[in-house]
C-alpha cells in the first residue's frame, strides 16, 4: 500500500496557468480535486523560466486571465510586455485570491497513471510516494515543459556550471567576470543573450541556424492605454479571440497582398509594423504566411535590417536567416541584434561544423576547443509531447501513451486520445496551443473540459474516450491546415524536428477562431466524436 492513498473525483497535473483555472472550475463543481505540481509553486512555464530577459511576446493586456472581470480590473501591469517576475507574481495572486494552494501537491511529479477499467478510473503515482485514484486525469503540463538538453559526448566532464534557460537557478546567476557561452538562437537565447552580455566578461553564441527576431518596442504600459482597455475588457476579449493567435485585435491586420504594393509601399508598411514590434509583423501583408514569394519579401526588409544593425559584415550575414520568415517561431527580441557589436560578444556558426564534444573545461567545435566558466542551453524543449509522455501513462488494454504515439501524437480535438478514457490534455498536440494566445487557449479547454465532466455526471456516465474514427478524421485536418500554410517547411520545434528521433508530425493546430467554432459545435450536437459508457 503506497504511503498515502486518497480516492478523487479528479487530478490535475500542473499547476500553470492551465492547471490552476481547471482546479477552480473544479472546485466550484463540488468536486473533489488534487492539483500535483513539479515545482515548488505556482506558474508552470513562468516559474521555471527564469532567465535574464525572459518575458512574455504576448502584451500584458492580452496575456492574462479573462474568467474574472474582478480579477481583469484589479491587477495592474506595468510594461507593454510582462517580464517573468511579474507574470510569476500574477500567477501567485490567483492561487491566493482563488485559494488554490491547499488543493495542490507542490515538489511532486507524476511517475505513472494506469487506467483501469474495473472501477472506471486512473491510479496515479506520485514521486513523493502517493497513490490517488480518480475518475479523471487532467494534463496541464504544458507545451514547452520538458527540457531539451543535447546529448553531447563529454557532458559529464565538462567541469564548468551548466544551465538550461527553462530551468534557470531561482536566485538567479551572476555571470560578472566570467566567459560564457549560449548554445542556441531561439527565443530564450534572443532574450537572454543582450542581458548576459552586460553582465559577463566575455560571451560567445553558437548558432546552429539563424533566427527572425522583430524588435518588441517594449516600454512602460502607458496608464491611459490599461485604462481604456479595462473600461472595455469584455468586448477587447471578445476581438482578440476572433484573431488566428487570439490576440493582437487593436492593430490591423491587413488583408492584402505584399506583391499587390509598389516597393515604396511596401517598405513603408514593413517599416511602420517593424515600429510598433512583435509578432504583428506578420499581420503587415495578409499573405505572408501563406505564400513564398510574399514572405520572400518580408524576410528581405527584416535581413535588411539586420545588415543595418550589425556592424561587422560577416557576423551580419551569419546572422541572416535564409529560412521562410514564422515558419520557426517568430522571435520578439530588445537589442539582440546590437549586441553583437559589443567588443566582448562572439558568434561561432555551427550550422556545418556541430559541437562535437564537451571537455574539461568548455566546447568543441570545428576541432577547436573554446573554454568556458559557464555554458548555457537554450536549446528549447520537448515540445507538446514531451511532458505528457514522461508521466507514463498507461491506457485500455496495457496500451502506453509512448506506443500509442510512436509515429507522433494522435488526439481528437487536441483533448483526448482514443484508448485512453477520462484522460484529458490542456492545449495538447492537435489544439491550436502554441499557435495562440496561451491563456485564452488553456481557459477555452478548462471550459470546455468541466462542462464535459459536469454533462457525463447528469447523464449518470462514467466514461468518455476519443472515438478511433473520430480521432483518424481529426489528424487529417490538422495536417491539412497546416498544409495550406509555410509552417512546414523548416525544421521547427512545431514538427518535433529539434529532438533527435521525434517523429516528424505538425503538432499546433492553426486558427484558433475555427477550432473554438469546432467545439463549440462538437459540444451543441451532443460530444460527437466521443463515446460513452
Ligand atoms: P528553441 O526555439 O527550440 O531554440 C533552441 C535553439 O537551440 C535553436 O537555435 C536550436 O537550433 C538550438 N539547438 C538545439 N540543439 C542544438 C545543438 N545540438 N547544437 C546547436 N544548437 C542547438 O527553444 P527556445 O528558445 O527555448 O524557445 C522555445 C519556445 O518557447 C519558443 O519558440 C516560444 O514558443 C517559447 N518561448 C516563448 C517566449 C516568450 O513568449 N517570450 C520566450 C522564450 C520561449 P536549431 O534552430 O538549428 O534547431
Amino acid at each position: 500500500m503506497a504511503d498515502k492513498f486518497e480516492q478523487l473525483d479528479a487530478v490535475v497535473v500542473g499547476a500553470g496557468f492551465g492547471g490552476m483555472y481547471m482546479l477552480h472550475l473544479l472546485g466550484r463543481m463540488g468536486l473533489s480535486v488534487r492539483g500535483i505540481e513539479r515545482g515548488s509553486d505556482v506558474g508552470g512555464t513562468w516559474f521555471w523560466n527564469r532567465y535574464p530577459g525572459c518575458r512574455c511576446d504576448v502584451e500584458s493586456m492580452e496575456y492574462s486571465y479573462q474568467f474574472s472581470s474582478e480579477l481583469e480590473q484589479e491587477w495592474e501591469w506595468t510594461e507593454r510586455y510582462s517580464a517573468q517576475p511579474e507574470i510569476l507574481a500574477y500567477a501567485n495572486h490567483v492561487a491566493d485570491r482563488f485559494g488554490l494552494r491547499d488543493s495542490i501537491r507542490f515538489n511532486t511529479e507524476v511517475t505513472g497513471a494506469t487506467w483501469r477499467s474495473e472501477g472506471s478510473a486512473w491510479r496515479v503515482q506520485t514521486s513523493q510516494g502517493d497513490e490517488i485514484e480518480a475518475r479523471f486525469l487532467i494534463m496541464a503540463t504544458g507545451c514547452l515543459s520538458a527540457a531539451n538538453v543535447p546529448d553531447f559526448p563529454g557532458r559529464d566532464q565538462y567541469q564548468g556550471n551548466t544551465y538550461h534557460t527553462g530551468a534557470w537557478p531561482p536566485e538567479g546567476i551572476d555571470f560578472t567576470g566570467q566567459r560564457v557561452a549560449v548554445i542556441g538562437t531561439g527565443s530564450s537565447a534572443i532574450q537572454s543573450i543582450p542581458l548576459i552580455a552586460q553582465q559577463a566578461a566575455d560571451l560567445t553564441v553558437f548558432q546552429r541556424t539563424p533566427n527572425y527576431s522583430i524588435p518588441a518596442q517594449n516600454g512602460p504600459l502607458d496608464p491611459q492605454v490599461a485604462a481604456r482597455i479595462k473600461q472595455n475588457y469584455a468586448d477587447v476579449r471578445a476581438r482578440n479571440r476572433a484573431q488566428p493567435a487570439a490576440f493582437g485585435a487593436d492593430y490591423p491586420r491587413n488583408t492584402d497582398s505584399a506583391l499587390d504594393a509598389t516597393p515604396q509601399a511596401r517598405k513603408e508598411r514593413f517599416e511602420a509594423y517593424w515600429q510598433h514590434g512583435g509578432f504583428m509583423f506578420l499581420a503587415a501583408f495578409g499573405d505572408i504566411a501563406m505564400n513564398m514569394e510574399a514572405n520572400a519579401l518580408a524576410a528581405d526588409f527584416v535581413r535588411g535590417k539586420i545588415r543595418e544593425i550589425v556592424k561587422d559584415p560577416d557576423t551580419a550575414e551569419l546572422l541572416c536567416p535564409d529560412t521562410v520568415l514564422g515558419c520557426k517561431r517568430l522571435c520578439a527580441d530588445t537589442g539582440y541584434f546590437a549586441t553583437y557589436n559589443r567588443p566582448n560578444v562572439h558568434l561561432v556558426d555551427v550550422s556545418e561544423h556541430p559541437i562535437e564534444r564537451l571537455t574539461k573545461e568548455g566546447l568543441v567545435t570545428n576541432g577547436q576547443e573554446y573554454q568556458f566558466d559557464s555554458i548555457v542551453f537554450a536549446t528549447g524543449f520537448d515540445a507538446m509531447t514531451g511532458a505528457l509522455l514522461r508521466c507514463n501513462i498507461v491506457g485500455q488494454a496495457g496500451m502506453s501513451l509512448k506506443e500509442k504515439w510512436s509515429a507522433g501524437p494522435r488526439t481528437y480535438l487536441g483533448l483526448m486520445t482514443e484508448g485512453f478514457p477520462n484522460l484529458f490534455m490542456m492545449t495538447g498536440p492537435g489544439s491550436p496551443s502554441v499557435l495562440a494566445n496561451m491563456i485564452t487557449g488553456v481557459e477555452h479547454h478548462a471550459e470546455f473540459i468541466a462542462r464535459l465532466i459536469g454533462w457525463l455526471d447528469e447523464q449518470g456516465l462514467a466514461q468518455v474516450a476519443a472515438d478511433r474514427s473520430a480521432e483518424d478524421q481529426w489528424v487529417d485536418v490538422v495536417n491539412l491546415r497546416a498544409g495550406a500554410t509555410l509552417y512546414p517547411n523548416c525544421n521547427s520545434w512545431y514538427l518535433g524536428a529539434n529532438v533527435p528521433g521525434k517523429p516528424r508530425v505538425f503538432m499546433p493546430y492553426v486558427g484558433f477562431p475555427d477550432y473554438v467554432a469546432t467545439l463549440k459545435t462538437v459540444e451543441e450536437t451532443g460530444y460527437q466524436g466521443f463515446a460513452f459508457a
